[in-house]
């Protein structure tokens, strides 16, 4: 049997769905400039050259992606360096 829910209750469901719309608004926002930012950064690393890739992420500081370029990795934020 149904029962309509009590009226705190339905307030408290619509306030979640809104929060709930809003994160959904905001990581589509943050998904989208993460593409924009690293389709940027991928253009920015063949201008500097065509030997230059992006690779992973730094695996001694983890705050960036690491430059692959003349065999060696380069950590552009924790400046960590080492051969591929
Ligand atoms: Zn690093």
């Amino acid at each position: 049997m149904n029962r309509p829910s009590p009226p705190h209750r339905g307030r408290r469901e619509r306030a979640l769905i809104a929060d709930l719309e809003t994160l959904d608004r905001r990581l589509a926002a943050l998904e989208r400039e993460q593409r924009l930012v690293r389709n940027t950064l991928c253009g920015i690393a063949r201008e500097i050259g065509p030997d230059v890739v992006i690779g992973s992420v730094c695996s001694h500081c983890s705050r960036s992606y690491v430059l692959i370029t003349d065999g060696m990795l380069y950590c552009p934020k924790c400046k960590h360096r080492r051969t591929v």
